[in-house]
């Protein structure tokens, strides 16, 4: 068996892994599957590899973070994705939301701006075979237009408003998780539905007009990396 710095047990730290996202409000049967089938360990590397099952966020290459467990549960447990749904991640990091992802949709695009990241990802999602899922490297800001619509948008960096591409890339129904907020001030989780268009008829001269509706919904205050525009230099 496998100890780890503290003596105990690889067994044993991923029952206290999956213990503790229970106890944080992550209850959801789908999302606790992919969470204990997804080993997190797989995504950390170096320094912190032994502390990857431990409820907190730690550092990745690139200057960014691999999210706190519980809130990679909650944020995925917020999106309700269903088995048929097409989802964009914003900021595949590490790849291991994306990989929790990849257990409760058809498929899963991932976006970096870090090229280094996007590679890395792949080469652990190749090791896990997890065939439905594509990472790019992209500006995710501005979406993913090739793709569109998604069925589920998730956003793992901080921007200030909901990036204008990405609410427009949301079909009909569509929900969008994101956390929005001042770099390194207080950041707020919202959920984003799109409802039904506002349809204003036909008028003599003037054609019927569609235009796109939101619901907002906020669910807790978090902290994540800023949404930064434009592609990293690596
Ligand atoms: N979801 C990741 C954690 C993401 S950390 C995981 O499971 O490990 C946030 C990520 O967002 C970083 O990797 C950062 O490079 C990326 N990011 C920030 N701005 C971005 C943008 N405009 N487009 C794409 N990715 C972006």
């Amino acid at each position: 068996m496998t100890a780890g710095a503290s003596g105990d047990s690889i067994a044993e730290r991923k029952m206290r892994f999956l213990y503790a996202l229970r106890s944080r409000g992550v209850t959801d049967a789908r999302v606790l599957t992919a969470m204990e089938k997804i080993d997190r360990g797989a995504f950390v590397k170096g320094l912190f590899a032994d502390r990857a099952y431990e409820d907190m966020p730690l550092p990745i290459a690139c200057g960014q973070t691999i999210s706190q467990p519980s809130v990679v549960g909650l944020m995925t447990q917020a999106l309700a994705v269903t088995p048929r749904d097409k989802v964009l991640e914003v900021g595949t990091g590490s790849g291991y939301q994306a990989a929790i992802l990849s257990q409760l949709a058809r498929r899963v695009y991932t976006v970096d701006r870090h090229r280094r990241l996007v590679r890395e990802a792949n080469e652990v999602f190749q090791r896990l075979a997890l065939p439905n899922i594509t990472a790019f490297s992209a500006d995710g800001s501005r979406g993913l237009p090739d793709q569109a619509p998604f069925d589920r948008i998730l956003v793992t960096a901080a921007a200030e408003d909901p990036p204008g591409p990405l609410l427009a890339q949301l079909r009909i129904g569509g929900i969008m998780v994101l956390p929005v907020g001042q770099n390194d001030a207080v950041q707020n989780l919202i959920k984003v539905t799109r409802i039904e268009d506002k349809v204003t008829p036909a008028q003599g001269d003037k054609p019927e007009k569609r235009e796109p509706r939101y619901d907002y919904e906020e669910l807790r205050p978090v902290r994540f990396v800023p949404l930064v525009e434009g592609m990293a230099a690596d």
